[in-house]
């Protein structure tokens, strides 16, 4: 018995050499593409709430603008791109989880300086290049 089973297992097979051929070199996904693709959907999702027909339009528009970039981004060739907005992604999301401390940017030197939360305005030296800045934490 080699009948419809078997082709459909050959032709499952088929498709999935052919999909990782396609694959091969492409990046695939990772977090910030699940992220992108959560939040194009629950903006679908918003849209069936909208009574308003001009933002209903706007945000369909940019849920499939966030669905279209996740594709982008997972059939990309420039994987090391793909793998720094990821990288920069979680960095981002660590900062928002850390309710510790407070992330600046050095006004010379763009380095980032972590400061501990609640303390008032402090001065605050740059590791890099020990410029001075005050902020409030
Ligand atoms: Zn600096």
């Amino acid at each position: 018995m080699n009948g419809f089973g078997g082709w459909l297992r050959q032709f499952g097979e088929k498709l999935k050499i052919g999909f990782s051929r396609f694959m091969m070199g492409r990046y695939g996904t990772d977090k910030l593409n699940t992220a992108i693709l959560l939040a194009g959907v629950a903006l679908c999702f918003v849209t069936f709430f909208t009574k308003n027909d001009f933002l209903d339009m706007l945000l369909s528009l940019l849920a499939n603008c966030l669905l279209i970039w996740a594709i982008f981004r997972s059939f990309s060739r420039n994987t090391y791109k793909r793998y720094q907005e990821n990288r920069k992604y979680l960095q981002l999301l660590d900062r928002v989880k850390d309710r510790q401390h407070r992330y600046y940017n050095c006004p010379r030197c763009h380095q980032v300086v972590r400061v501990p939360r609640g303390k008032g305005k402090i001065a605050i030296t740059c590791p890099k290049c020990k410029e001075k800045f005050i902020k409030k934490t």
